[in-house]
């Protein structure tokens, strides 16, 4: 796309700069200018109330997508059980379907050997429909079969919604089906909403290294496609007494899908950290000044009984394992309560703990970002008050003992 200033409709009030997340364009001499870091992403045509700016594609006419209905998630497995994020993501389609003005169905699909099983589960979670696909070929994960078959599902049954889990098996067949069905995908998303005009999904992430919020629409294609993080959504409890519907698919693959085999599969033993289903969780950043303080934090955690997470500072800092780094690239936590020693509340660490019930802050900074989200702020030096609110807490224990 072209995009050229039309210089004497602009009178250089400057809202496509403030548009601009690129410094693409500038406002000399009361006139705009585009710099050279333009990436011609529209932004600032949106912005321009005079007409101002110019550009080569024609506006068109929304597509018609009433064809396209019913909200669907990718239900992954892991071995002969559910993901949880198929759950949570399922939770998640129960209420946008809701929240629907024309009746959508939610939708699950299953794709793998002898999964079928499975099915009840997705039902009782909130699936009104189960589609299964069970192919021998299926049985380990592999990303041409696996994308051929969901990819013929989805041009025969045209969902309006398509969700998948960011989990190393959806980051990857992700990208590979939208790019066959030539739609837009947004990765990591955070919250999903319907846009109240029009009923197109809104999927908001973080952007620029994190530091910005993006709602992201996809005006031009169906379905519209999101993944999410484990942990980000809340699956619904189970109710065994749901009624669903399970459709088998045939599924016929072709020799080109299976260039990849599996030869053979190897458990990699790692430290389950399990932060995202955790109660309480203490974490610590750089406040703590290294493994000491979190020796100190283990010490509230454990009178807590809460698990020990941190920023990804303390786990470059070799303080912590990367497994119980929390935020926008490490886990998503939603304790009742979250306590943060020692965390500045950078938005990258916001991103992952913004489902908590109750944040504690303590920083011996009072204008730290972290107290803007915080119920409860506590503002000193960590090395003094987490000793005293563990040594609190196992005063509390004892007394509830005794
Ligand atoms: C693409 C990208 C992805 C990222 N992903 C993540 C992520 O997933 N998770 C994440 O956490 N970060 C992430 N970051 C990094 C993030 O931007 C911040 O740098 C990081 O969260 C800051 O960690 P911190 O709060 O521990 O350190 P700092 O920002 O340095 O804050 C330390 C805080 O401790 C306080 N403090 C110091 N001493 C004491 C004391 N004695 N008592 C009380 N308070 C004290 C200070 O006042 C300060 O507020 C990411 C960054 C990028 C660019």
């Amino acid at each position: 796309m072209a995009i050229w200033i039309v210089a004497e409709n602009c009178k250089g009030c400057g809202l496509c700069v403030k548009a601009c997340p690129y410094g693409g364009v500038v406002v000399e001499d009361k006139v705009a200018r585009l710099t050279e870091r333009c990436t011609h992403c529209g932004a600032c045509i949106e912005a321009c109330q005079l007409d101002a700016i110019g550009c080569d594609v024609e506006d068109q006419a929304p597509p018609d997508f009433s064809e396209y209905r019913d909200v669907w998630v990718f239900a992954e497995t892991a071995g002969d059980r559910l993901h949880p994020v198929s759950l949570e993501l399922l939770g998640e389609a129960t209420r946008l379907a809701g929240a629907a003005a024309n009746g959508q169905r939610v939708c699950a699909v299953l794709v793998g050997d002898g999964v079928e099983p499975l099915a009840a589960d997705l039902i009782a979670h909130g699936a009104d429909v189960v589609h299964v696909a069970e192919h021998g070929e299926l049985r380990s994960y592999r990303t041409l079969p696996y994308a051929r078959v969901l990819a013929r599902l989805v041009a025969d049954h045209k969902p309006s919604i398509f969700l998948m889990g960011a989990t190393p098996l959806g980051r990857d067949l992700a990208p590979r089906l939208s790019r066959r069905l030539d739609l837009g995908l947004t990765a990591d998303c955070t919250e999903l909403e319907l846009d109240p005009e029009n009923g197109g999904l809104c999927q908001t992430r973080p952007a620029f290294g994190g530091n910005i919020l993006a709602t992201i629409v996809s005006p031009r294609s169906r379905p519209q496609m999101a993944t999410v993080r484990p942990g980000v959504m809340v699956a619904r409890a189970a109710d065994p007494a749901r009624r669903g519907e399970i459709v088998r698919h045939p599924v016929s693959l072709e020799l080109g899908d299976l260039v990849v085999r599996v030869l053979s599969r190897t458990e990699v033993a790692r430290q389950q950290v399990e932060l995202g289903r955790a109660r309480i969780v203490v974490a610590g950043g750089r406040g703590m000044g290294g493994r000491e303080g979190f020796e100190r934090l283990a010490a509230l955690a454990q009178a807590l009984g809460a698990e020990v997470g941190g920023t990804r500072v303390t786990v470059e800092e070799g303080w912590l394992p990367p497994e119980r780094q929390i935020g926008q690239t490490g886990q998503s936590v939603r304790p009742e309560l979250y306590i943060a020693c020692g965390i500045s509340g950078a938005i990258q660490h916001r991103a992952g703990i913004l489902g908590s019930r109750y944040i504690v802050a303590i920083n011996r900074d009072r204008t730290a970002p972290i107290f803007e989200i915080a119920d409860y702020a506590l503002v000193g030096d960590v090395h003094q008050i987490v000793p005293a609110l563990a040594e609190a807490c196992q005063r509390a224990a004892r007394g509830r003992e005794a």
